[in-house]
């Protein structure tokens, strides 16, 4: 049997939404970009959501409007996808990384051990959807001692008086904490529409404007609109109307706008959103059930007490095995189809960190993580025999290793 690792979701419903804006004359950003954003504000409670090319333009175009440049600092999690870096990379600023915890996520601790005069922002990443520790890192930042360190730049971080926390949400659309849904749970929060997250427009973003007082979040996201348009006062549609063509370029903005075509893929998905959350559930609690028996197996955290996972992705740890181990496990699946991965490569195990002068070993936590992962198929289209004959694998082929 082979079985794909993330095929996207793509119904007859999906289909129609993506032909009807294909016929409408107008494929671009204008009124499916506009329902989406609509809908992701609805389900994520928030008034303001802006949709652009992808989660890592989002975090570019948000760090840009706090105003960071050369020399500032951002805090991320060593253990996350590249993107989180290099989107404060792109601005100029400094990636300041820290190590995570047994649960896969931001320690909160080691955060504020990393805190310095630069750091302008911090950019927690909810782990295969399941939510950062957001109640104490939005106590941390606006603690007295760390709000006196903080040195204002700029109109938007006087406004704040503090380090900004963006959440890097690209896995957790959908996830609960504290009974509130993601997107609302800290100043900005990112989620990504990539063809392999659980709600896609191929490629795609989204920035949740969660600002508190005295930021006017429907002035923040016409700023941030005109920014991903190039900083021209009209958009596309607008232009287009007869009539219509003077505009002014107000700001060199950059070009990320999200088109209507790719808009409609996910316009579509997230009216069937939460059963297809509840399908991946199903998966999860499925693999749970099995592996739970299993002796050698660390099953990933998914619900606590009003808060639950997104189910992103399974992340299987196996106690007490080596990297070569896990290496070899991996072969072994792959060998009977079963399409698996390993999130993530710690960040200072790549090249362009090594070089930069990041060291694995500065991460201990992120490093046991990753060298004992693996990450299982999870999406709605898997069936219950599918699912048997992925776990059946799994368990032969860790037991052909372990043993
Ligand atoms: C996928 C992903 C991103 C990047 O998303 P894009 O939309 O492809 O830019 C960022 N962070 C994490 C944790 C991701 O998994």
């Amino acid at each position: 049997m082979k079985i794909p690792f993330s095929p996207p979701y793509i119904n007859e419903a999906v289909e129609q939404e993506v032909l009807s804006a294909l016929r409408s004359g107008w494929i671009t950003t204008g009124p499916k970009t506009k329902a989406l954003e609509e809908a992701v504000a609805a389900y994520s409670n928030v008034s303001n959501v802006l949709c652009v090319n992808s989660a890592t333009s989002a975090m570019m175009l948000v760090l840009h409007w706090y105003g960071l440049t050369r020399g500032d600092e951002v805090i991320v999690p060593a253990y996350t996808y590249c993107a989180t870096a290099l989107a404060a990379m792109h601005i100029g600023a400094k990636v300041v990384m820290v190590d995570v915890n047994e649960d896969f996520n931001i320690s909160v601790e080691k955060i504020e051990a990393a805190i310095t005069e630069k750091t302008k922002a911090i950019v927690p990443v909810d782990f295969a959807g399941w939510p950062c520790d957001y109640n104490a890192i939005n106590a941390l930042v606006n603690q007295p001692h760390i709000k006196s360190k903080f040195i204002a730049k700029g109109e938007q971080q006087q406004k704040l008086g503090r380090i900004l926390v963006m959440s890097d949400a690209a896995h957790s659309f959908g996830a609960v904490y504290n009974n509130k849904p993601t997107g609302c749970l800290t100043d900005i929060s990112v989620f990504s529409f990539h063809a392999v997250k659980n709600l896609t427009t191929a490629e795609g973003g989204a920035i949740c404007i969660n600002l508190p007082e005295p930021f006017d979040n429907a002035a923040v996201y016409k700023t941030l609109r005109l920014w991903s348009l190039n900083g021209q006062n009209k958009d596309a549609l607008t232009k287009s109307q007869a009539g219509g063509w003077k505009y002014d370029i107000v700001y060199p903005g950059f070009k990320m706008n999200m088109p209507d075509v790719c808009a409609a893929i996910g316009l579509a998905q997230i009216r069937e959103y939460n059963s297809l959350l509840a399908e991946r559930k199903r998966v999860f609690d499925f693999y749970g059930e099995v592996f739970e028996k299993q002796s050698w197996a660390w099953l990933p955290p998914y619900t606590k007490e009003n808060t639950s996972s997104s189910y992103h992705l399974y992340p299987l740890r196996i106690k007490n095995i080596s990297e070569q181990q896990r290496d070899a496990i991996i072969d072994t699946i792959a060998a009977t189809g079963v399409a698996v991965n390993v999130h993530f490569i710690p960040m200072p195990m790549l090249t362009v960190f090594k070089s930069a002068g990041y060291h694995i070993e500065d991460y201990p936590q992120a490093y046991k993580n990753y060298s004992c992962e693996i990450s299982l198929p999870i999406y709605p289209q898997l069936t219950l025999e599918q699912c048997q004959y992925i776990t059946d694998n799994v368990i032969a082929s860790v037991l052909s290793i372990i043993q």
